[in-house]
């Protein structure tokens, strides 16, 4: 959607530039000037939103190399807020932290699709506890990302009129998240337990909940490793890692 003051503002500028060349603007052709107007407008709009796209994955970058940085520096807690908000923001989702008492009832964290914003525990605590809540942001993450929840074995669960309760769509974000940074044992410790407890909790059709225990399996942890540590072969990302941990026990 287009506003209208700047598709007649843009009008005016089509209809002057015709007055200025001597033309008189009349019926019909007001109406395609002013589509032409409306267009010029679009474009403009898009091409906008696709400058503050580029700057968003500009200061994602760099938000990245600081949490990295952080990191190695072992700045868990503030090192995987980063790296979530760096995350977050290159997927030009809003996250809001929450301390676990202020969750409403029901949700350890949740996602709503429409205004691509999570809200989640906020990271803090001993290295394996921000691991985990880095791995619940991104699991949330992942549910912005995901397919709708419709058609074939995305089956939610009628009886839940609060939340939105499908064990594919579980199954998908985690999924998700894990193809958006590498989990560590920790994290995917936190991806089994959320799971398995969702298993326990919800139906769903039986390939549903095959692919929930494959996406909990040691399988998919095992190529998971695999396919990051190629990635970080190819990027450089494993040796920039073992540069900062290098710098970080000074040699
Ligand atoms: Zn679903
Ligand atoms: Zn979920």
């Amino acid at each position: 959607m287009v506003t209208q003051a700047p598709i007649e503002q843009q009008f005016n500028v089509l209809l002057a530039a015709r007055f200025a060349r001597g033309c008189t603007v009349y019926g019909d052709e007001r109406t395609t000037l002013y589509e032409q107007a409306r267009r010029d407008v679009a474009a403009a709009q898009r091409a906008e939103q696709g400058k503050a796209v580029t700057a968003n994955q500009a200061k994602a970058r760099a938000m990245r190399a600081g949490a990295e940085q952080m990191l190695a520096a072992g700045l868990s807690a503030s090192g995987y807020r980063r790296l979530a908000e760096s995350i977050a923001l290159q997927h030009s989702t809003t996250i809001e932290w929450r301390s676990p008492s202020q969750m409403p009832a029901g949700a350890g964290a949740y996602a709503s699709i429409q205004k691509r914003n999570v809200v989640c525990p906020r990271i803090e605590g001993t290295r394996q506890e921000c691991e985990k809540r880095f791995a619940t942001f991104l699991h949330e993450q992942g549910h912005i990302l995901a397919e709708a929840c419709t058609g074939r074995d995305h089956q939610p669960d009628p009886s839940d009129r609060r939340w939105h309760r499908c064990l594919r769509c579980e199954q998908t974000a985690w999924s998700i998240g894990m193809s958006l940074f590498p989990f560590s044992r920790e994290m995917f410790a936190k991806l089994r337990w959320a799971l398995q407890t969702y298993r326990r909790t919800t139906k769903g059709p039986a390939t549903a909940v095959d692919a929930l225990d494959r996406q909990c399996g040691s399988l998919t942890w095992a190529q998971s490793r695999q396919a990051w540590a190629v990635k970080g072969e190819k990027t450089g990302l494993n040796r920039k890692r073992e540069q900062l941990e290098r710098a970080r026990k000074g040699r």
